[in-house]
């Protein structure tokens, strides 16, 4: 069997992240003030966000230094392992060439900390005592508690009902690393308040929990917010993984015809695609894909306008695709994957037909992990299946052709926290939305 693993030395970490911005065909449109629907001023979002990170949401540099501090903390797992996923190939027959960037090595399981260090560090830097935020499944609340951790930075976390319940280990890490986890909607805001007068029997949604945290950080003079997906900032951050991956694929010897990453608000996604995109802009001839749960389709079948970020409307407007600020989608097991809306940068990527984009029922999704666990080994996390299925079928397309493609997808995160949704799938009481 080939040589299967790409490990870069950690002195060839990339030192910069890039920031696709200045390099857009056009440029993006500006986030809108809510309340006036007038272009948003940086001091507007100061409230809400350390001063570095809204100058890099804004920024026309195409690279951003990484500071010393957030390298050191990154070199705990990164640069992170590139795979051939060769037994993959045997399995499915395929001429194809099947590479994986796993991301899926980080304390906290996933690509989130690339982001929710860099986050906490700027915050720390600037004076921040506490910050806010919202979790869907618990992956972004747990990156967060770990990353504020490390700079001594107290973190609250307003954590979706249903996963507060359904996922208790989530919430076990997150309490681990130290922060404060209670279930969204809650009686500790006033929109949380109104949503459980209003809906006495909701169990709670990712649009909810955005506004209790944002109202919260907002009324709170020493606390600031934390996003981790959709924003600017937070697409450059990620783009480490893209980087490494481009100097891992000069180890193989080999070049991506096809990059696929799970889209949620589009943060994976745009770590491992960014970069390749650049590489298309500047003439080179490849396909960057997003997968998405045809339960949430933002990308393959939502609106490209203006929308808000969450159900209270107080976070700026963005343009982008959106299935509507107050779309709250079946409960699926990929809770990463669950939001009504997905990154500017992303979105306008793909109504300028640079990326593109498709979608999978739950079924599908979860073979394809399955598929993936008996023959690379690892784990896939529910959201990560869903760039396995595309990079699945788009291998067996190359065994219908004769063509020798070589298809790279990002490994976004482990399964060990879903045990039971595969339980369920084993069981055959998945359904299939
Ligand atoms: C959060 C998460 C996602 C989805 O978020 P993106 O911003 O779209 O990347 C995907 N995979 C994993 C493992 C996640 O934790």
């Amino acid at each position: 069997m080939e040589y299967t693993k790409y490990i870069l030395d950690e002195n060839d970490m990339p030192k910069k992240w890039y920031n696709i911005l200045p390099d857009m065909p056009t440029p993006l449109e500006p986030p809108l003030n809510p309340a006036t629907n007038e272009p948003i001023k940086p001091e507007e979002l100061e409230p809400l966000f350390a001063r570095e990170l809204i100058k890099q949401e804004m920024s026309d540099k195409r690279y951003i230094n990484i500071p010393d501090e957030i390298k050191d903390i990154y070199k705990l797992w990164r640069p992170s392992p590139l795979y051939r996923a060769s037994r993959l190939e045997k399995e499915l027959d395929t001429p194809a060439k099947i590479y994986y960037k796993h991301e899926g090595v980080s304390p906290a399981g996933s690509h989130k900390p690339n982001t929710s260090i860099a986050q906490a560090y700027y915050n720390m830097k600037e004076g921040t005592e506490r910050i806010t935020t919202e979790t869907g499944a618990g992956q972004w609340g747990s990156a967060l508690s770990l990353a504020c951790n490390y700079f001594d930075i107290e973190c609250k976390v307003y954590m979706v009902q249903s996963s507060f319940y359904q996922k208790p280990y989530r919430k076990s890490l997150i309490n681990l690393w130290g922060a404060n986890v209670i279930p969204s909607p809650s009686n500790e805001t006033q929109f949380g308040r109104k949503i459980q007068e209003d809906f006495p029997d909701t169990s709670g949604s990712l649009g909810i929990a955005i506004s209790e945290a944002v109202e919260d950080a907002a009324l709170n003079d020493n606390t600031k917010y934390a996003l981790g997906s959709v924003l600017n900032h937070v697409m450059h951050h990620q783009t480490i993984i893209g980087l490494e991956t481009q100097e891992q694929m000069k180890m193989a010897e080999d070049y991506p015809d096809i990059v696929i990453g799970c889209c949620g608000g589009g943060s994976n996604l745009a770590g491992i695609g960014l970069p390749f995109i650049k590489d298309k802009i500047d003439g080179n001839d490849l396909r960057v894909i997003g997968v998405e749960p045809s339960a949430c389709p933002t990308l393959s079948a939502g609106e490209f306008r203006y929308d808000y970020g969450d159900m209270a409307k107080m976070t700026p407007l963005l343009k982008m695709h959106t299935l509507g600020y107050d779309f709250i989608p079946p409960a699926i097991h990929a809770g990463g994957l669950r939001y009504h809306g997905c990154s500017p940068i992303i979105s306008q990527l793909v109504n300028e037909g640079l990326m593109e984009a498709t979608n999978y029922h739950q079924i599908e999704v979860f073979e394809a992990g399955v598929t993936f666990a008996r023959t690379e080994g690892f784990a896939p996390a529910p959201e990560s299946s869903h760039a396995i299925k595309c990079a699945i079928d788009e291998a067996l397309k190359c065994k219908e052709t004769g063509e020798e493609k070589t298809i790279l997808l990002n490994l976004s995160g482990h399964g060990h926290f879903d045990m039971t949704s595969y339980d369920k799938y084993f069981n055959g009481e998945l359904g299939n939305e």
